[in-house]
């Protein structure tokens, strides 16, 4: 052993919890011996960069994104898979040659190319519209609409009663859920209109990794929308197609669901860059 990787083991053993930190370096050791073979997609907020009190704050530290850079040197394909546009998850990452999934499946960024799915053309313009009128509703303090290419989102994380803000914002996306062709998802202090549309992160990442021909795919998040990926990577492997890890970032915050729907469970965003700091290192046995 190195003193490289004692200093990884001393991170990843302190990030993570003994027991799940062996099950884990257990689980992953093909990963390591045979990175040009495999995939490593992450959610962003949450995952990668820390939550922040609005989303405009949220940032994603040197060290991480050296991180992400030192595993995308090595694995045959990194993606980045969030609710954000993908131009804005490319902004916050700052990296080229990684594939950036926005607004959870429905547009990606790849070697600066932008692509959609088709349907999802239809509600530029009604995005647009709605996060306007949302803003004229949402203008006090405490609330925050982030306009997306593909959807509007409310956040209420700096609401005192977060309880009241939730029913409130609720109750005026009901009349526009039952006018246009949109569905209602909810995150950590945050609810958002997206197309109904039947993609999700899931098919995404199910999408991208089957066409790289990777024989293994790992998925990391921290919210619902990330459930859909874990169910993914799950049939994935249940169909004998790819070997799959899917690990989340625990959080307080986060349905239960999100834990219990994941093969692993890290307890920090510091984790998470521990556990793939560990990934990008060089191979071992343990
Ligand atoms: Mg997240």
């Amino acid at each position: 052993m190195t003193d490289i990787d004692k200093a990884l083991d001393k991170v990843l053993d302190k990030a993570i919890d003994d027991v799940l930190a062996d099950v884990l370096y257990e689980a992953l050791t093909n990963w390591k011996e045979h990175p040009e073979k495999s995939g490593i997609f992450s959610d962003l907020d949450g995952t990668l960069s820390k939550i922040a009190p609005t989303p405009a704050e949220a940032i994603v530290t040197p060290e991480m994104r050296k991180v992400l850079q030192d595993i995308n040197k090595k694995y045959a394909v990194v993606g980045i898979v969030s609710g954000r546009d993908s131009t804005e998850a490319r902004r916050m990452v700052a990296l080229e040659n990684l594939v950036y999934i926005g607004n959870h499946g429905l547009e990606w960024l790849e070697d600066g190319k932008q692509f959609y799915v088709p349907e999802a053309f239809n509600f530029f313009g009604l995005a647009g519209n709605l996060a306007s009128e949302l803003s004229d509703i949402f203008n006090a303090t405490g609330y925050f609409v982030e306009r997306k290419k593909l959807g509007v989102a409310v956040h209420y994380r700096q609401v005192e009663d977060k309880e009241q803000a939730k029913a409130r914002i609720e109750e005026v996306l009901k009349p526009m859920l039952a006018k246009y062709p949109l569905k209602q998802a909810e995150g950590r202090y945050v609810i958002e209109l997206k197309p109904d549309l039947p993609v999700n992160k899931g098919d995404a990442v199910t999408v991208i990794a089957l066409r790289a021909g990777i024989e293994r795919a790992m998925y990391l998040g921290d919210d619902v929308t990330d459930i859909d990926a874990f169910q993914a990577l799950r049939q994935l492997r249940d169909e004998g197609r790819l070997q799959t890890v899917s690990i989340a970032i625990a959080s307080d915050e986060s349905a239960p669901a999100v834990m219990q729907e994941a093969d692993y469970v890290v307890q920090s965003v510091d984790a998470a860059e521990a556990l793939l700091r560990w990934m990008s290192s060089i191979p071992r046995v343990r």
